[in-house]
């Protein structure tokens, strides 16, 4: 199938775990009806890893697994991938790129609510000063489908889904 004939867009939500991928991507999904794809969720149903890391405290995903596993959903169109990397997925897949960015010592309260601590939390909040996520979303996909949104509020959450929803709205697919 040509590039870009789906009829609905895809939209990647990327972003430091904790930036509230999974809060964005859930109520995004309640307000345009797209589907929302959780691929931590995906991974740990489908075993599509490699086993545990335990240096990092998460399955090792097998990305070629992730990818064959999404290419027929990602080609139908109207998906919401929700995941903390985002370099392996083919960048034709994606029609915005949206990264969530949350204030350091906000996001250390949220990763330590969550039982994140030494160097699991540390990891992640390096990761999310250093813009990591920020950097390979650049280098991965066109520099006018990367979004960088500010998470640091509910009322954040409220905007971003707002405008992300009249995105969806109006976006139309390429002849
Ligand atoms: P991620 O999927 O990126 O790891 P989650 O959506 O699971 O993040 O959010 C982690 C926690 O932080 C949840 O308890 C969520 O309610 C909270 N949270 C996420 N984003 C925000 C925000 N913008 N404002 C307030 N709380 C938030
Ligand atoms: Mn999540």
């Amino acid at each position: 199938m040509a590039q870009n004939s789906r009829k609905k867009p895809n939209i990647l939500v990327t972003g430091t775990p904790g930036t509230g991928k999974t809060t964005t991507s859930f109520s995004l999904a309640e307000a345009t009806q797209l589907r929302h794809i959780n691929i931590g969720e995906l991974v740990r149903e489908k075993n599509l890893h490699d086993g545990w890391d335990d240096q990092f405290d998460c399955h090792i995903i097998n990305e070629d697994l992730v990818c064959d596993e999404l290419e027929d959903l990602m080609e139908e169109g109207g998906n919401i991938v929700d995941y903390h990397g985002c370099d392996f997925f083919p960048e034709r897949w994606f029609d915005r790129v949206v990264v969530l960015q949350t204030d350091n010592s906000v996001l250390y309260d949220r990763l330590s609510t969550r039982g994140y601590t030494g160097s699991k939390l540390s990891n992640n909040i390096e990761c999310e000063i250093f813009q990591v996520l920020l950097e390979e979303a650049k280098e991965s996909y066109p520099e006018d489908v990367v979004v960088a949104l500010k998470s640091d509020t509910v009322d954040d959450i409220t905007r971003n889904v707002a405008s992300l929803t009249d995105w969806v709205r109006s976006w139309q697919p390429k002849a």
